[in-house]
């Protein structure tokens, strides 16, 4: 055994086979992957094999075809049979609301260069003649999709590596990571009874679902919990014709011919958890018992879908353990409470198709020091601590497993593990027929019912039924008062004697401000990319406290810890469940707070971006002037003891003015209209701060900070592509995100984030267009149009906010 790595991969299932694949591409030589058993034997040798592109959004979609292209070379590249067979697959729909979810994918995956074609039940029928087409309302095909024998595909990876230097060892476990300071450095293995150290400072955990176990024994939280997942193969069915991959998600079920053989696999709505305390010692290419009890309400419908299934007869029943996540997307990225941590995992039985793409994102990722695109949605920092938990994790997979095939309706919210985390006001807000969403654990209000109308979502790709709720909390924030409760944005405390060092390095705006100036920022990265959007506000001439979104508080918080110099002083700490927000917002906010506060509010007492505290009621906090919806406003910071008690005076005080209770939903559409940009979706790691129109919060003057040389770079190269906010001409269709931007009759690019402008009358969307070397004539002069579900829409486009241009309604 060697003493030494650069890096050790943890696993040697198609995910540990594909990074140590892709790091050998790059160059990396000394690279270790350590298998407990052999090659393949967790989940990956009994994969059904199905190699799909249609993914949800565009760097997902992008990872796909990176697989697939990989995958069609393998066999040439190292010799081995990778059963790659390009047959194409193809997906229907049984109802109008699925049709517009799979053309809406299509719309997305064309943007991407990926062949895809809407097609017909006629059509489907002459491409699956065996296929009962009577319900069929729609289908996409996609002729490059295909399918494959998966664990030769790791078998091929494996190779590769090995060709290009890596080692691989099977039958060797790894038993710990040690650390020292924060940082990973080595690891402890086991051969039979054998022990041995290996110096390293990287590890890379691709454990599939022994991952959470390993990392949780070096306080790495990796949340993911594995479900039994099902799948029959039928006897040899005579004269069965070569066929695509089918996918029929309303009835669960998607089936593949392989070798005159049918298999059909299930999504269940509600799967089984497996695994909760612990994985055998000795699991190796295991089986689970096999229940066709479970499986009988898809075989049933599978067999009047494909008449032929019911004299074909069953020749396996398979039953196999895959490690499902709370959101159904897997895990990649260094973690965020150990340096040298890296993780691959946590599939939600993609693995196959997604290995590929994830494996060469990693590779570079490490290589580079930053992902080669936004991976934002898969980065491992997403995930919270308290995921860790095995109640909470066992109870979601059952959920997310289906959800794989369920509608992938926009707003849609998980109904397991719910309530989590809680703002004290929400038995106030429940009992004011708040609808809530779930983000990160946090409940949070999306909307408000009316007396007599039902507290819950009715789902559709069309207006849903909270449409009009949106639009009147909408309009009370634009003509009068709203109340927004924003408890759950992160809230991180930096206080000591180089808080100030820290925060001008890594925020592009001048942080050193008067203590009580509120100043809203950008931290970049070398490229200028947007790794976080958050305000800060000067706390005293030592102290900050940063606000952030719920979902990117851990992100947040690693990269300030990450960029602290270790011969600094600066506490970083979470206070985040410290203090409730309640944010004020609307024309008549100064009328209200005025009601129950002495303080003076007035436009030369409390300017715009600045804070002070004030008596409320009979409490205290901290009122904030900034605004996320384009008025006049305050945010309170409230103890989170004294939320209550100042969230009533609000509401008695807000009678006579028709304050309005507001939720996230109508907070979404107000800051679209004003193009006030959304972290994770309008800008990312991947975007340019000057691109994204957010060079006024970047002071190159103040110097030293990090993305300043790339800012520099970009304003004498001149800008490649700008954010653009589009208005829908025909108010009836509804934008959410991903659907294509075209310019001149070409498609472009995507929208990056939509919902609907009840003020401009019409959906709204925020979306890039590439404009090297064109002025703001000339990308204006542009016809454009956005296509929606394979339909195009006449658009309006501008590059200042058609809400408010100048800003005037937040300083009145
Ligand atoms: C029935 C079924 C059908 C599926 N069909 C498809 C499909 O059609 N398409 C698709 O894309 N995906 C499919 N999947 C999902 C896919 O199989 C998985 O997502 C994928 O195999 C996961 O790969 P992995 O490398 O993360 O995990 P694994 O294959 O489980 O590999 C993890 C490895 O880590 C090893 N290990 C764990 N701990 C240690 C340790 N401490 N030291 C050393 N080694 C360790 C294990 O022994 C194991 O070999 C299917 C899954 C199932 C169950």
């Amino acid at each position: 055994m060697p003493s030494k790595a650069r890096v050790v991969i943890i696993g040697g299932g198609i995910s540990g086979c594909s990074v140590a694949y892709h790091l050998a591409k790059v160059g990396w030589t000394d690279v270790l992957l350590l298998e407990r058993k052999r090659l393949t034997s967790g989940t990956t040798w009994h994969a059904a094999g199905l190699i799909g592109q249609l993914r949800a959004s565009q760097n997902m979609t992008r990872l796909a075809k990176y697989s697939a292209d990989l995958y069609g070379r393998l066999e040439a590249e190292t010799g081995v049979a990778t059963g790659m067979r390009e047959n194409g697959s193809i997906t229907v729909a049984l109802s109008e609301e699925r049709k517009q979810e799979i053309y809406r994918q299509a719309t997305l995956a064309r943007a991407f260069g990926v062949d895809v074609q809407e097609i017909s039940p006629r059509q489907v029928k002459e491409l699956y003649p065996y296929l009962n087409v009577s319900d069929v309302v729609g289908a996409v095909h996609l002729p490059r999709d295909g399918q494959c024998d998966p664990a030769n595909i790791a078998m091929a990876l494996a190779k590769g590596a090995r060709q290009l230097g890596a080692e691989i060892i099977e039958n060797v476990k790894a038993i710990a990571v040690h650390d020292r300071e924060r940082r990973v450095t080595g690891v402890t293995w086991a051969k039979g009874k054998e022990r041995g150290v290996i110096e390293t400072d990287l590890v890379v955990n691709c454990g599939g679902m022994w991952a959470r176990d390993l990392a949780a024994r070096s306080g790495v939280t990796l949340p993911l919990h594995a479900c039994e997942h099902f799948y029959i193969v039928t006897q040899a069915i005579e004269d069965l014709s070569r066929l695509p991959v089918l996918r029929v998600p309303d009835e669960c079920a998607y089936y593949k011919e392989d070798a005159g053989k049918m298999l059909l696999g299930a999504f269940e709505p509600r799967a089984k958890p497996w695994g909760t305390n612990g994985i055998s010692e000795d699991f190796c290419f295991d089986q689970l018992p096999e229940d066709l009890e479970h499986f009988e309400p898809i075989l049933s419908k599978a067999v009047r879908r494909m008449p032929m299934l019911e004299t074909a007869g069953i020749r396996t029943f398979f039953n196999g353990p895959e490690s499902f996540t709370p959101d159904d997307r897997y895990y990649l990225g260094e973690a965020p409470e150990l340096k040298g941590y890296w993780v691959a995992a946590g599939y939600n039985s993609v693995g196959i198709a997604s290995a590929g793409g994830a494996g060469f994102a990693l590779a570079h990722w490490m290589n580079d020091g930053g992902p080669p695109f936004d991976l934002w949605e898969v980065d491992i920092r997403r995930a919270q601590s308290f995921q860790r938990n095995r109640r909470y994790l066992r109870e979601r997979v059952a959920e997310t497993l289906g959800l794989l095939y369920a509608d992938h309706f926009p707003y849609r919210q998980v109904v397991t593990s719910r309530g989590v985390r809680r703002s004290p006001l929400h038995e106030h807000l429940k009992t004011r027929g708040a609808v809530f969403g779930e983000v990160a654990g946090w409940e949070r209000a999306n909307w408000f019912a009316r007396t007599g109308q039902k507290a819950e979502y009715s789902y559709s790709w069309r207006r849903q039924n909270w449409f009009d709720n949106q639009r009147e909390e909408h309009l009370a924030v634009r003509s009068g008062v709203g109340l927004f409760d924003m408890t759950s944005f992160g809230k991180i405390r930096i206080e000591g004697k180089d808080a100030l060092t820290l925060v001008q390095r890594v925020c592009a705006n001048e942080m050193d401000v008067a203590p009580g100036r509120v100043v809203y920022t950008q931290m970049l990265n070398s490229r200028g990319g947007i790794e976080s959007d958050l305000t800060v506000t000067r706390l005293s001439t030592t102290v900050f406290l940063a606000v952030v979104g719920a979902a990117t508080l851990r992100r947040d918080l690693a990269w300030l810890r990450k960029h602290l110099a270790p011969e600094e002083l600066a506490v970083i700490t979470d206070v985040t469940a410290a203090e409730s927000v309640l944010a004020l917002m609307g024309p008549k906010a100064r009328e209200v707070i005025t009601k129950i506060s002495p303080q003076d509010f007035s436009n030369e007492a409390f300017p715009f971006g600045t804070a002070q505290e004030i008596e409320v009621g009979m409490g205290l906090a901290r009122a904030q002037r900034m605004t996320y919806v384009g008025e006049l406003g305050w945010e309170l910071y409230i103890s989170s003891d004294q939320a209550a008690h100042v969230f009533e005076c609000l509401e008695e005080a807000g009678r006579e003015a028709g304050l309005k209770l507001c939720g996230l939903h109508s907070l979404d559409s107000c800051r679209i209209e004003k193009a006030f940009r959304h972290f994770g979706h309008d800008i990312t790691d991947e975007d340019h701060v000057l691109e994204a129109g957010l060079g006024f919060a970047v002071k190159i003057a103040k110097g030293g900070f990090i993305g300043r040389d790339a800012v520099l770079r970009k304003k004498a190269q001149g800008l490649e592509k700008r954010l653009l906010q589009f208005r829908l001409r025909d108010p009836e269709p509804l934008l959410f995100h991903n659907e294509a931007v075209v310019r001149d009759g070409e498609i472009v690019s995507i929208v990056r984030s939509g919902n609907y402008g009840h003020h401009l009358g019409g959906a709204i969307g925020l979306a890039y267009v590439p404009c090297p070397g064109q002025t703001e004539e000339e990308i204006l002069a542009s016809k454009y149009e956005i296509e929606v579900a394979g339909e195009r829409f006449a658009a309006d486009v501008a590059l200042r906010p058609m809400y408010d241009p100048k800003s005037e309604r937040t300083r009145v």
